[in-house]
């Protein structure tokens, strides 16, 4: 009996001493964070986003917040290349895309997100289970996102970085960002009364897309759009907001209320920023 009781004071003893430390590191981690909101990024870092016309074009008190959330998402991501050296480039041009469509949820940093693969070139997968069928079909992968990673091929995201039309990045993270309520289904984390609105609006043009790809019609405003956005719900919203973030005149003028829901949702109105230009 005596035993068991010097073994429970040693056990609260030791709990004691874990608790103290975490406690330590939550405050050191909270100073830190002040500190970076404070300060802009490192020279190497504002040079490589200095480079970045999109970054230019954002307002003053974006920039700021930017700043703030790449220097925290650099820090607390880790990068591991296959079969590529990562560099600040690298790292930093993926950091801010990442960072773009969370601009205005400026103490948002991927909770859940841990690990950021980057392979050179697409990957071929020659097997896949999709919803518990395996397809012994070659795959292209330019871009995957899981709950706690995300794959980024470079050579893709770099040609669409310089090309303004696409972003795979932006792609993989409104992934990303629809998986933070606990489902990829095409539903972000909304307030509950906006959920509705916001399926009704953006599921309504998915299934009118969705029908028109599978008779092979792409008449009008839906040429404009890229048919793998049909793929599913959560494929849908993963597309829309890459064009809401690089090409949102598209979105502006033939699917206004996507447009909106978007804007709502992000919080950023990406046409004001871009117009009807396209700059990356
Ligand atoms: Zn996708």
């Amino acid at each position: 009996m005596k035993n068991f009781k010097y073994l429970l004071i040693f056990l609260w003893f030791f709990f004691f001493i874990y608790l103290f430390f975490q406690i330590i590191e939550y405050i050191k981690y909270k100073k830190w964070l002040k500190k970076i909101e404070k300060n802009p990024p490192p020279k190497k870092i504002l040079n490589i986003l200095k480079s970045i016309k999109y970054y230019k074009l954002l307002p003053e008190n974006l920039k700021k917040i930017i700043n703030f959330k790449i220097q925290w998402f650099l820090k607390e991501k880790k990068f591991f290349g296959i079969y590529t050296d990562i560099t600040d480039e690298i790292k930093t041009k993926i950091a801010f895309y990442a960072c773009l469509p969370t601009v205005a949820y400026k103490y948002f940093c991927y909770p859940n997100l841990n690990y950021i693969f980057i392979y050179p070139n697409t990957i071929i997968l020659h097997k896949k289970e999709i919803e518990n069928i395996i397809s012994n079909e070659e795959i292209l992968i330019e871009g995957e996102a899981t709950k706690d990673a995300v794959i980024i091929v470079w050579d893709k995201a770099k040609k669409e970085i310089q090309k303004c039309h696409r972003n795979v990045i932006i792609h993989e993270f409104a992934h990303e960002i629809d998986y933070n309520n606990g489902a990829m289904d095409g539903i972000p984390p909304l307030e509950e009364s906006k959920i509705k609105e916001f399926a009704k609006t953006m599921f309504k043009e998915y299934e009118k897309f969705k029908e028109n790809t599978i008779k092979g019609r792409f008449l009008g405003k839906y040429h404009l759009l890229d048919k793998y956005a049909t793929t599913n719900k959560a494929e849908f919203f993963a597309v829309m907001s890459e064009y809401f973030f690089v090409r949102p005149a598209i979105l502006k003028k033939h699917f206004p209320d996507i447009y909106k829901e978007l804007k709502n949702f992000y919080k950023i109105d990406t046409y004001k920023i871009l117009g009807e230009n396209i700059f990356c």
